[in-house]
């Protein structure tokens, strides 16, 4: 929800450079892909964003793109095959990531444990934010978000500096397509279905950490460190 240019970074507790594998699980609005660039710039490992990949696809109008401008607009999910091989083909060079927004599936986890157990390189930790639903659907419908580099803004809580301008970056600023009221209801219903049962898959796993939410910025972005930290294998 917010810029990420206005957070306080702690002192690195982190080792930088490390080698991780992280997933961030969260509804929609839970500020999971915030938090996931700030612990990326923290840890100097690369997040990836299934939502964003697939909007520069949309927007590049490629064929992955074309196939998944409709589930996105309507606030539904994208194929499973399809953003298993977007995954697939974006880590396949990298021994470290923070993944947001992926996996959102039963099918999508099972299929990413297949992988990273082939390239011998499993998941250190699943971060999950957990906070009630009820006030994100304010949160998303006053979203804003930079066309160049994906900075996050809030109409009310976290204006740019000059409307419609990027603070970081001066790029363009737009409301998503997929942020209106009908699809933001539809993408809740989807994540109750389909991808809060991934919080009990990692859970048995036992490598699920579950963060509250509804603090400020600063705090989950410390206690997320502070978590993960304990996952770091050495
Ligand atoms: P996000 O930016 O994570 O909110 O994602 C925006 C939209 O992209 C979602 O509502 C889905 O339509 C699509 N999407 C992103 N990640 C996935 C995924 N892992 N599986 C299926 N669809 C996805």
């Amino acid at each position: 929800m917010f810029s990420i240019q206005k957070i306080f970074i702690s002192p690195t507790i982190l080792t930088n450079g490390v080698i991780m594998r992280i997933v961030f699980l969260g509804p929609p609005g839970s500020g999971k892909g915030t938090q996931a660039q700030v612990l990326s710039q923290k840890l100097h490992i690369p997040q990836i964003s299934t939502g964003d990949l697939l909007r520069e696809g949309v927007d590049q109008n490629t064929a992955i793109g074309q196939k998944a401008k409709e589930y996105m607009e309507k606030g539904g999910l994208v194929p499973d095959s399809i953003v298993i091989e977007l995954v697939r083909e974006r880590i396949k060079d990298e021994n470290s990531f923070i993944l947001d927004g992926f996996p959102r599936t039963i099918t999508q986890a099972q299929q990413l444990n297949r992988l990273l157990s082939r390239m011998n390189m499993p998941l250190d930790c699943v971060i999950n934010i957990d906070i009630p639903l009820e006030p994100l659907i304010e949160r998303l419908s006053g979203r804003l978000t930079c066309k160049s580099c994906n900075a996050i803004y809030h109409k009310t809580y976290n204006p740019p500096q000059k409307e419609g301008i990027c603070d970081v970056c001066g790029g363009e600023l737009y409301q998503r397509s997929d942020d209106t009221e009908a699809a933001i209801t539809h993408r809740f219903e989807t994540y109750k279905a389909q991808t809060e049962p991934l919080i009990s898959f990692y859970s048995s796993k036992n490598i699920l950490i579950t963060i509250d939410g509804t603090q400020s910025i600063d705090d989950i972005a410390q206690k997320i460190e502070q978590e993960v930290t304990q996952y770091q294998r050495s």
